[in-house]
């Protein structure tokens, strides 16, 4: 029986893995990608992605390199300040409110908002036209074989792959992941964070809020306009039962609670889109390599929705990946190479993971003294000029 063979086969055509695919096609990699199930590209269709990404300024530079940004830019919503907002008294009203101003650190904003079902529709769309790349959709890899000259990955189809490198981006409960015999470590918040979109009478101006006062987060990142009104997409992240009780609650009751959440600063909220819900955890793999494959996004690591980090993270992963693959093509997938990429990647993600789970800790903050700490280290860490400007370069990834 033959094999058809590939230099890189991405398992896993979310975000991360239609990224992957992408730019390795782009740096002349012949790339196979599979994914079970076909993305839905239309905002209002059930199953669609209602969350949005912000990209921040690295993970911008990857995708006009994989040439991916192009077909972006037109939909994508400049993020030029992050405001920070304290709303832990008594009373649901802002007590600390600090901005961080992109211009501190660049000429440029700090990224730019897509939605997730429209990142879908266009990077499937590019793929289909790129020559190095086959996508499949209704595909999944279902085992791996490894051997130090190659891996060999068995599709639902039936049909067998061989390649050097197996690009594991196939989520969090990653097949590819278990097959390679890697285990992870999770932390569970018993949170959850509803996402969709919302309008409001009073224009964003392009600043990302996060409001703190319990139970996690409530972050309107901006849109562009919807139906002629300014528009925000909303993560907002509540333990879980509270979480369920807002996913439950008829709309005008649920716009009436994200309006005395959002502390009113863009006046009354008004629903947008569906509702939509997702588990909130922190997990990382033990080792983000083995044998001829490489773990990258959430099959490597998962963090809560706080400053933008997930994504982001996931296409630092892929810019180590790649720039090793670029230096030496004719080693992808090779022991060294890959060891390279997890001592490269697995401590940096770690820190990055542990710096989240300490903001989400405060954030949940049930208690007054808690809160009132928090407020106070805001304060603290905004008043020296110097930690701020370290604290948004590492935001960006950029440290
Ligand atoms: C509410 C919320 C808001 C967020 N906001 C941001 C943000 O603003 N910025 C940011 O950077 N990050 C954000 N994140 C994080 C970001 O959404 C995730 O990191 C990202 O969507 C995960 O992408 P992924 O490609 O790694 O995984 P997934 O999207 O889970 O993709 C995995 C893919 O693998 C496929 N698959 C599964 N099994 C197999 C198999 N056996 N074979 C082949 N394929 C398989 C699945 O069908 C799926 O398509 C947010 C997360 C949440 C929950």
């Amino acid at each position: 029986m033959t094999h058809q063979h590939f230099d890189i086969v991405v398992s896993g055509g979310g975000i991360a893995g239609l990224t992957a695919a992408a730019a390795f096609g782009q740096a002349g990699f012949s790339v196979l990608c599979v994914d079970p199930t076909p993305p839905v590209t239309e905002r209002d269709v059930a199953g669609s992605d209602l969350r949005t990404t912000a990209f921040l300024q690295p993970a911008r530079s990857l995708l006009q390199d994989a040439g991916l940004w192009a077909r972006l830019e037109d939909h994508a919503a400049p993020l030029q300040t992050m405001r920070i907002v304290d709303a832990g008294g008594a009373e649901p009203k802002p007590r600390v409110i600090k901005d961080f101003d992109a211009a501190d650190i660049s000429d440029l904003p700090f990224g730019w908002n897509l939605p997730n079902w429209l990142l879908r529709r266009e990077m499937v769309a590019h793929l289909n036209e790129m020559p190095t790349v086959d996508l499949r959709l209704g595909v999944s890899s279902t085992d791996l074989f490894t051997r130090q000259a190659e891996a060999r990955v068995q599709l639902s189809d039936g049909t067998t792959v061989t390649c050097k490198l197996v690009v594991a981006a196939d989520g969090r409960n990653s097949t590819i992941r278990q097959k390679a015999g890697i285990d992870v470590k999770t932390t569970r918040y018993g949170q959850k964070a509803l996402a969709l979109a919302v309008t409001h009478p009073i224009p964003h101006e392009n600043v990302s809020t996060e409001i703190h006062r319990s139970g996690g987060p409530f972050t309107l990142v901006p849109l562009p306009d919807f139906e002629g009104k300014p528009s925000s997409a909303l993560v907002w992240m509540e333990r879980s039962a509270r979480a369920h009780e807002l996913f439950d609650l008829p709309e005008e009751a649920f716009n009436a609670a994200m309006t005395e959440r959002s502390c009113t600063l863009f006046g009354p909220l008004t629903l947008a889109s569906r509702r939509t819900i997702w588990p909130i955890i922190s997990q990382i793999a033990d080792r983000f390599a083995s044998e001829r494959v490489a773990l990258i996004a959430e099959t490597a690591h998962v963090v809560p929705p706080i400053g933008a980090q997930g994504l982001n993270t996931s296409l630092g992963d892929l810019k180590v990946l790649l720039d090793l693959a670029v230096e030496q093509p004719d080693t992808i997938g090779g022991r060294e190479i890959l060891a390279k990429y997890d001592q490269k990647r697995r401590s940096d993600v770690a820190m990055r993971i542990k710096g989240i789970d300490l903001l989400n800790r405060a954030s949940m903050a049930q208690s007054p003294i808690l809160r009132n700490a928090r407020a106070a280290g805001l304060q603290a860490l905004y008043g020296m000029a110097p930690v701020r400007k370290m604290l948004m370069q590492m935001g960006l990834g950029a440290k």
